[in-house]
């Protein structure tokens, strides 16, 4: 700031109120327009794309300025905090007309990436979340809140599992202890928006009071919190950040919940990754939860999203829900009446916490009373069915009808977003409202009424009432009838023909007719927020009813998934067996082109004799679609959803793993092989009896020799490991791995075939038992249209390299190392050459070649033969 500021008062209010709330960009109301000033008009003119001015008349000249009309707050909000921005939305807190000097005015709200109610903000199917984490010196704490809903969840453990968490969480906004700005950024590694907040907040002591203040409790036992020690430091970070955010109505947070680890099924952020869940891993592919979602709620979304990334680990509770589900396949016509019923409800969860915190509009209570209206049927419907579990669990909703009747009573069915211009409140709830209505309307009616009274009463033909703006309202009597003027009227004038007189009803009904319209907009308003008051009263079992209808929504969803893509109810068991017949990998299977249809495949995996699966097959055969489909089919299970497998036995899975080689990830700056031996080796650390692993490629990050090393060792480890025997699929490039199966008696070779036909390679993507003799890369290279002298020369190289490590591994050498067991195929000696010709010739199409090429080929030809 070069030139000096002349400060007007309008401009001290700015920067005293802007000083409270730093690292926020202030949006100052100032008539019908935000305004933003200094800094932050630069950047929300870059961000928002507004022009910035100086104000250069008046008094503050000099000053950046850029602004929008206050109706489009809508349109610019989300934008800005998208951008990463804390904007502080600051309102006139008086009426301008009214103001005595300048117009008071504060911070009314602090909208931050992880903290709004805007529904501009805000995506319907995903949950906001704002979370806290605070470094403990074992233990990390972390909690999670979506204000927009009042969910709030605390956890403890490990760095893993706090990672685990926020991977699964994806909060929009990280509140740390800005001290700790090292460790943060350490282990964060620029994945989340992230803010320091004071250290002081940091205490346990300081979290307890907050939280106890909150929940009106006196030990946070109830809800299972006493063993932790760091997880209420984080969710205290959270309620201190809601109080300094100008967020203090807060009571739609009811709970804590707390996440054990142990209830749900390890999914590490690399799994989630690369499984696909939530976000495809290029632009324009399909997540499973593309695919999965049929969901007609936002909430059954958000819902959804929560049970993908935590699966059950036990089997009564996943049994539950796939005997719900079972059930609702089996019964499609009650299935279609509750998702058109449900279609009507909307977002019932974010309605009732707005309602909680006073921020609900007209229109949105007419919209959450239509939601209600709609249980009676949902709960006669679930409670005729013949699935006694399900009639019994509908018993938990509440009915709240007496709440509706009163909303559709009160307010107009179609009424204006705001709540300060009337017409909201219907006739006949309240006769005062009426009467001023009435008032309004008929006023001058009224006053013609009244002439016609007082001139009968008191006998003057000719008294009139009329109106001027000296004295408002009066009634003129001429000079003739003065005799019969009662006494209590007033004398305000005298003409030459009659006199002017005011009377108290008439001083009354005057002030009345002009104050009416007035009074009926602030008494609708008062009778609004009563009502909204009273529906707040129904808060709890209203969560509780949006709860039940998310996941009852989640029930039909999956059905009607299941019937649309034939899906089976798969058994789920507490062993140690996986095995899937006809499976299909539920995202590729909607996605091919039309005409072509997905290769079903067997998978088995048990404890005894197949532990291990060694999949080979040349690139492009399907290896990876098939590790996939079963991590996909296994979660899919354990979260309670019909699986795309004609039978599916699965022994609960605990904990799922999955690595794919490193060059698989280019794109995701994870290149480098260093990440993927750090996870690989974090697999081992982790490993459970019930682990699933799934093995991509592993080593391809690194030298052929280096890589099948390590692919090799790492299937002897698991195979050997003393207490795990976690059930695997190993997809590898490295043929050679096969020869592991003949020494380890649970490992077992496959591979995904491929038939070539003259010269080139047709997928089968059926998987069978065996290996592949050879990789086809190049194969592969030619049908990608690679150019056919390149093709060539590359076979010719191939041929080449296997017959000199033929002579490099005399058999002794051969059986010391396992590695170099397989290396190639043997040709007979001496026929070596012979065959190299042969393949070069094979594969040599006379036709496409040109002179050069015939030459440059007849060349290596003849360089074979000097060897
Ligand atoms: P790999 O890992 O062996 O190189 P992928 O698993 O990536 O091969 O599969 C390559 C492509 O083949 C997939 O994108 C998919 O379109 C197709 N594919 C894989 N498995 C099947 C199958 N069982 N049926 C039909 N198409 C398949
Ligand atoms: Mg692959």
């Amino acid at each position: 700031m070069s030139k000096p500021i002349v400060l007007t008062p309008l401009m001290r209010q700015y920067l005293a109120i802007k000083k409270k709330y730093p690292h926020t960009l202030l949006l100052f109301r100032v008539g019908d327009f935000y305004e933003t000033f200094l800094e932050d008009a630069v950047k929300a003119s870059k961000i928002l794309g507004i022009v910035l001015t100086k104000r250069s008349n008046g008094s503050a000249a000099g000053v950046d300025l850029a602004g929008f009309p206050y109706h489009s707050l809508d349109l610019y909000l989300p934008k800005l905090v998208k951008a990463g921005c804390r904007v502080a939305i600051c309102d006139q807190l008086e009426d301008p007309k009214q103001a005595k000097g300048i117009v008071q005015r504060g911070v009314t709200e602090l909208v931050t990436p992880g903290l709004s109610f805007h529904d501009a903000v805000l995506d319907k199917k995903s949950n906001n979340y704002l979370a806290a984490i605070a470094f403990g010196k074992k233990l990390w704490g972390v909690s999670f809140l979506d204000l927009s809903t009042g969910e709030f969840f605390a956890a403890e453990g490990s760095r893993d599992y706090v990672r685990q968490l926020l991977q699964r969480f994806a909060p929009s906004e990280v509140l740390f202890n800005k001290k700790q700005q090292s460790i943060w950024d350490d282990f964060a590694q620029n994945d989340f928006a992230a803010y320091g907040i004071e250290e002081w907040v940091f205490q346990i002591d300081y979290a307890y009071d907050l939280l106890n203040t909150h929940f009106g409790t006196l030990s946070l036992k109830g809800f299972g919190m006493a063993d932790y020690a760091t997880a209420p430091i984080a969710a205290g970070a959270i309620l201190y950040y809601l109080a300094e955010t100008e967020h203090k109505e807060t009571k739609h947070i009811t709970a804590i919940v707390r996440l054990d680890e142990q209830q749900y099924v390890w999914l590490d952020p690399f799994t989630i990754k690369a499984l696909e869940l939530l976000v495809p891993q290029q632009p324009n592919g399909t997540a499973l939860i593309d695919i999965l979602d049929q969901t007609v709620t936002p909430m059954g979304a958000r819902l959804l999203k929560k049970w993908l990334l935590f699966p059950l680990k036990e089997v009564s509770a996943i049994q539950k829900r796939l005997d719900t589900v079972a059930h609702f396949v089996n019964n499609p016509t009650i299935t279609d009446l509750l998702v058109d019923t449900l279609k009507q409800i909307g977002d019932l969860e974010r309605l009732i916490a707005k309602v909680a915190v006073g921020r609900v509009n007209p229109r949105e209570l007419i919209a959450l009373s239509k939601a209600l209206a709609q249980l009676p049927p949902i709960q006669k419907a679930l409670q005729q069915t013949s699935f006694s579990e399900l009639a019994q669990w509908s018993i938990q909703f509440h009915d709240c009808q007496t709440l509706v009747q009163k909303i559709q009573h009160t307010i107009e069915q179609n009424p204006p977003l705001l709540t300060n211009q009337g017409g909201i409140i219907k006739q006949h709830v309240q006769d005062q409202l009426d009467r001023l209505r009435a008032m309004v309307h008929t006023g001058k009616d009224y006053l013609v009424q009244l002439q016609q009274k007082e001139s009968q009463r008191t006998h003057i033909p000719s008294l009139k009432v009329a109106y001027n703006r000296v004295f408002g309202y009066y009634l003129e009597v001429p000079h003739a009838h003065q005799d019969k003027v009662p006494t209590d009227w007033i004398r305000k004038q005298t003409l030459s023909n009659a006199e002017r007189y005011i009377t108290e009803e008439l001083k009354q009904y005057e002030e009345n007719i002009l104050n009416a319209a007035e009074q009926a907009q602030l008494l609708e308003q008062q009778l609004y927020q009563a009502l909204v008051e009273e529906t707040a009263t129904y808060m709890l079992p209203i969560q509780q009813n949006a709860k039940l209808l998310a996941e009852l929504d989640l029930y039909l969803s999956f059905a009607r998934q299941a019937c649309a893509h034939r899906y089976s109810k798969p058994i789920v068991e507490d062993s140690a067996l996986l095995m899937l017949q006809g499976s299909r990998h539920p995202v590729i299977e909607q996605r091919l082109p039309v005409g072509t249809s997905y290769v079903p495949n067997d998978v088995c995996l048990n404890q005894t004799d197949q532990q291990i699966m060694i999949i080979t097959g040349p690139n492009m055969a399907g290896k990876s679609a098939l590790l996939r489909q079963v991590a996909l089919t296994v979660l899919m299970a354990q979260i309670g959803s019909f699986v795309p497998a004609t039978l599916a036995q699965i022994g609960l899975v605990d904990k799922l793993f999955t690595r794919v080689g490193a060059s698989d990830n280019l794109a995701q700056g994870e290149s480098t092989f260093m990440m993927e031996m750090t996870e690989t080796a974090s697999i081992m650390h982790n490993l459970s009896d019930r682990s699933l692993l799934l093995m991509d490629e592993i080593g391809r990050g690194t030298s052929t020799y280096d890589g099948m090393a390590i692919a090799w060792t790492l299937v002897e480890y698991l195979h050997n490991h003393p207490r795990y025997k976690a059930r695997t699929l190993f997809a590898t490039h490295y043929h050679e791995l096969s020869s592991l199966a003949e020494e380890l008696p649970a490992v077992k070779n496959y591979t995904v075939t491929v038939e070539e036909i003259a010269g080139k390679i047709l997928f089968l993507h059926k998987l069978t038992p065996g290996s592949s003799a050879h990789s086809f890369g190049i194969h592969v290279a030619q049908m990608a249209g690679m150019p056919l002298r390149i093709v060539e020369r590359a076979t010719l190289l191939l041929q080449q390299l296997s017959t000199r490590n033929e002579r490099k591994h005399p058999q002794k050498e051969r059986e010391e190392d396992p590695l170099a067991h397989t290396i190639g195929k043997q040709p007979q000696e001496g026929s070596a050459y012979l065959h190299q010709l042969e393949a070069v010739l094979a594969a040599t199409d006379i036709d496409a070649l040109t002179p050069l090429d015939a030459l440059l080929t007849l060349r290596d030809l003849k360089g074979m033969l000097k060897k």
